[in-house]
């Protein structure tokens, strides 16, 4: 079964759905994480791929689809937390094609701001290294630019400069927003406040998903 987390770029997702995978249960399956090691790998979907993400635009929906079917893979027993698909209706109704070994059982809204997220988004350092994520005054590492848990170089993600933020907060209104309709539509829409720390927002994320009584 499919938790979909969705909502807009700089909302957490990513580490939320990290931290529910370290505490068992769910498998993280990341759309963003695989293209972007498609990139580094320099493989045919990564060199198509890179400029639009640069851009901060939407890589196609063909290539998601093969992207989709390889990261899901055939367990249909498993628990998985899908962060950054879909991002739009067509996907969204992909993904319902997907339903018998894949049911989609809620999809969860991290709702955060837009100046919360633009302030995020700018601030955001990854490690090169490790993938670890920082901010530079939220969260910022003990000697500014170096990974705390393995020394890597700290850089700001390509699409976290701010023309391509820009770009991605207008695609997450006129693209993404729409696919919190189709899931409210099928009473499978759950809004998680996702202001405050990262252990708050997960302590919620965590209460919600015990009160859905999943299964
Ligand atoms: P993320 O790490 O989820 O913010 O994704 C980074 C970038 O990968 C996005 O800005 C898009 O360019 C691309 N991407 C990730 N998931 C999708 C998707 N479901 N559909 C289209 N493009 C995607």
């Amino acid at each position: 079964m499919i938790v979909v987390l969705t909502g807009a770029p700089g909302a957490g997702k990513g580490t939320q759905a990290d931290l529910l995978a370290s505490q068992g249960g769910y498998r993280k399956v990341s759309t963003g994480d695989a293209l972007r090691k498609h990139v580094r790998t320099k493989s045919p979907i990564g060199l198509q791929a890179e400029a639009v993400m640069a851009r901060g635009e939407l890589v196609s929906d063909e290539i998601l689809f093969q992207i989709l079917r390889e990261e899901l893979g055939p367990d249909s027993q498993e628990k998985i937390l899908l962060d950054g698909y879909p991002r739009n209706v067509a996907q969204a109704q992909t993904l319902d094609s997907l339903k018998e070994m894949h049911p989609v059982v809620v999809a969860i809204h991290l709702d955060v701001d837009s100046v919360e997220l633009v302030t995020r988004l700018s601030g955001r350092r990854v490690c090169s290294s490790c993938g670890a994520t920082y901010h530079v005054s939220m969260t910022p590492s003990k000697i500014s630019g170096i990974c705390d848990k393995c020394g890597g170089a700290l850089q700001q993600r390509t699409d976290d400069r701010e023309e391509s933020v820009r770009t991605r907060l207008s695609v997450y209104e006129s693209m993404t927003k729409p696919v919190l309709e189709y899931y409210r539509g099928k009473g499978l829409y759950h809004r998680v406040d996702g202001k405050g720390s990262t252990q708050d927002v997960f302590r919620k994320l965590v209460g919600s998903l015990d009160g859905l009584s999943l299964s």
